[in-house]
């Protein structure tokens, strides 16, 4: 069975990588000592772009496993919970920390800029504002750079089934 993989713009895949690494969906309990302190980089992002005035709980999601045509997403901001999450597969060595510390800081931006919605148009998350504060990040270029490798790793792999 041939699996088209799913369109992603530049701005969506950082929430949507979709794996066929495992077929199973496993509810396995995380049971390891969490590589980064996501709390740590939250408060060096918050201290760093928004003098330190963000008070957004963030937390690991998922089991850091990766599980077949689903959806994974990196990171998210519930506007009604005003919590951030990122994802447990991005607590691991071969992440580069300075990838935490941006999607830190892309969903902390959800926090300050809300998206927008004028009458009769579609609802926008990415807003050309938000893009404009994303690219403030100053290793912008860099964690583009490192994104685009990740997700040619991830569906390189997914065209070899
Ligand atoms: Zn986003």
């Amino acid at each position: 069975m041939v699996r088209k993989a799913p369109v992603l713009t530049p701005r969506s895949w950082l929430h949507k990588i979709s794996s066929l690494l495992n077929n199973k969906k496993t509810k396995e309990v995380y049971n390891h000592e969490p590589y980064y302190d996501l709390q740590e980089i939250f408060n060096e992002v918050n201290s760093k772009y928004f003098s330190g005035r963000l008070t957004i709980p963030i937390s690991w999601s998922g089991t850091g496993k990766t599980r077949a045509l689903t959806t994974i997403r990196l990171g998210s901001y519930n506007l009604k919970t005003q919590r951030i999450k990122i994802n447990r597969l991005l607590d691991a060595p071969h992440i580069p920390r300075i990838i935490l510390a941006y999607i830190v800081y892309h969903e902390a931006l959800h926090h300050l800029f809300p998206p927008l919605q004028s009458p009769g148009s579609k609802r926008r998350i990415h807003h050309p504002l938000f893009l404009q504060k994303e690219r403030e990040f100053q290793e912008y270029e860099e964690v583009q750079a490192f994104l685009k490798t990740f997700r040619k790793k991830f569906f390189s792999y997914k065209e070899s089934f």
